[in-house]
């Protein structure tokens, strides 16, 4: 992969201002949470290189090396369960405890994501009222492994798919009582194979 050539592809298809041509349709506006009427594509940026170093890239700044979060409401040797922050939306967070990204894992780790990652979804869509669960891993923000849980509500059908993102900037607050019997739920079913619920 040569990203300079990657990026000269995108600005050469790119009109004179760099902005990309934008589709006759926009094929994710069912689920795009604005009017696309007056939308324009952005003029595609300079390629930054090396890359800008994202939240705790060592140990030192992450601050994983505190011990277990009080935050977190479930927890084995190598993984605790967090509130995600407070978008409008169920769901929980997945960390590591240890200080890794998702590529520093050996196979016992990886295997370990595997088994939480359906049981996370499974307890998620346990609860009742859930049409899917997203499970997401971006990584540019923050570099200690953390995914993403994201419990969509049953038919509410602009939530689906890549959207959701996007949404989850417009969305209201979720009840606090509502979202702690979401955590206790999969606290609890994630217990029975391994770990301990914390709170
Ligand atoms: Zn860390």
């Amino acid at each position: 992969m040569d990203p300079v050539a990657f990026h000269a592809r995108v600005l050469a298809h790119a009109d004179a201002d760099g902005r990309l041509p934008r589709p006759p349709e926009i094929p994710t506006v069912e689920i795009f949470p604005y009017e696309t009427g007056g939308l324009r594509t952005v003029p595609v940026a300079p390629l930054v290189l090396p890359e800008p170093a994202r939240h705790g890239e060592d140990a030192a700044s992450c601050g994983c090396g505190n011990g277990l979060p009080a935050k977190a409401f479930w927890a084995d040797d190598a993984w605790f369960l967090s509130p995600l922050p407070d978008l409008g939306l169920p769901g929980v967070m997945l960390n590591a405890r240890a200080h890794v990204d998702l590529e520093d894992l050996d196979d016992a780790l990886a295997a370990d994501l595997g088994v939480l990652t359906v049981r996370i979804s499974r307890a998620l869509m346990g609860l009742g009222g859930i049409g899917r669960v997203h499970v997401y891993r971006w990584g540019d923000g923050s570099a200690h492994l953390h995914v993403w849980f994201f419990a969509r509500p049953a038919g509410f059908l602009q939530l689906r798919g890549s959207s959701l993102a996007d949404w989850s900037e417009l969305l209201p607050p979720m009840p606090a009582a509502e979202l702690a019997d979401l955590r206790g739920a999969v606290a609890r079913e994630l217990a029975t194979w391994r770990g301990e619920v914390r709170r």
